[in-house]
């Protein structure tokens, strides 16, 4: 598919990511210094992001890892605001969003470019040593789970590359405060500085 219509395709995918911070993201991934890059989110759902940094990934050659247990976040399990019945699966009740997000990547015709890791985020990351060009954190954001990304992989992001996070709230109002909290840690560590935002986006540079 065409840029244009990759991102049309991306709008169109369930998920929690507007259409501005969805271009915001594909962007800032495309305009990024060097190709052949490995590229990582945490946090995959349905696929939306996937597609949004995918198809930056494939003009740009590189590999973006997409990563989740695919069981929802806390907010997304029955009783909770973001909980939808479609996703769960007969079998064991359980919310499974790994085979939707197969569909999106295949329909996407992304699959030589998007490669999904199916896992707890920690262990994966124990388990992975490859320095990172772009990171994207959106995965859970309750406190404990939203630091212990930031630890475990902020530290993988190569000088010059890209740490990008989501759902970051100055005012508790709009949302949960954890993921403002890692990002203001990002800039404080010194080792990351911003260099755009769009809505609850943050693109951080490491230095
Ligand atoms: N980036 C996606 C949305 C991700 S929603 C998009 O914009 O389209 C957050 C995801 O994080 C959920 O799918 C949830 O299953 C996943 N997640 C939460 N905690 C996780 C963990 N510890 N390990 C792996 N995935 C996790
Ligand atoms: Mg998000």
């Amino acid at each position: 598919m065409r840029r244009d219509e990759l991102l049309d395709f991306a709008d169109g995918v369930k998920g929690f990511m507007p259409r501005d911070e969805g271009l915001a993201l594909h962007r800032a991934a495309l305009e990024q210094k060097g190709t052949n890059g490995t590229w990582l989110e945490v946090g995959a759902w349905c696929g939306k992001s996937a597609v949004y940094l995918g198809a930056a990934a494939q003009e740009k050659g590189a590999v973006l890892y997409s990563l989740d247990h695919h069981h929802g976040s806390e907010e997304n399990q029955v009783g909770w605001e973001h909980f939808d019945p479609s996703l769960v699966d007969p079998h064991d009740g359980r919310l499974n969003t790994l085979p939707t997000w197969q569909r999106t990547i295949a329909d996407a015709q992304l699959e030589s470019t998007v490669l999904g890791l199916v896992g707890p985020s920690l262990v994966v990351a124990r388990h992975f040593a490859q320095p990172l060009d772009i990171l994207f954190i959106d995965g859970g954001h309750g406190t404990d789970v939203a630091w212990a990304d930031y630890d475990a992989w902020s530290p993988k992001v190569v000088a010059g590359g890209l740490m990008m996070i989501h759902d970051v709230f100055p005012d508790p109002k709009d949302g949960g405060r954890p993921p403002y909290e890692i990002y203001l840690a990002a800039l404080a560590s010194q080792l990351f500085a911003e260099i755009s935002a769009q809505g609850s986006l943050r693109v951080l540079r490491r230095i």
